[in-house]
């Protein structure tokens, strides 16, 4: 189940390291893939976090959700195509990628 994804490799790594403080097993795909290759949506290469057991996954949204409203500027904002709610500092969702409705 994949809990995370970002361009930014480092967030990504963050994700990674907030989840492994928590003793919730995951690992990171596409961690060395570069966007933009081919037909590939960025979407396809960004680096994803991705929890083994799906029985974390309410504890690692949790997790991931504070870290980011601790990151964050500006409002939460709920994903037009999921309804999962994002931090301000986020211009996609966190969850399925999808572009943010205003602005
Ligand atoms: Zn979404």
């Amino acid at each position: 189940m994949k809990v995370f994804a970002s361009e930014d490799r480092f967030l990504v790594w963050q994700v990674r390291q907030l989840l492994e403080d928590r003793n919730i097993p995951c690992f990171i795909k596409n961690e060395f893939a570069i966007g933009g290759a081919g037909d590939l949506s960025p979407f396809d290469c960004w680096p994803e976090v991705w929890i083994t057991d799906d029985g974390w996954l309410p504890r690692a949204k949790e997790i991931i959700h504070r870290w980011q409203k601790e990151l964050g500027v500006g409002q939460d904002w709920y994903c037009p195509g999921c309804g999962e709610e994002n931090a301000g500092s986020f211009d996609l969702c966190w969850h399925c990628a999808q572009e943010r409705e205003n602005n």
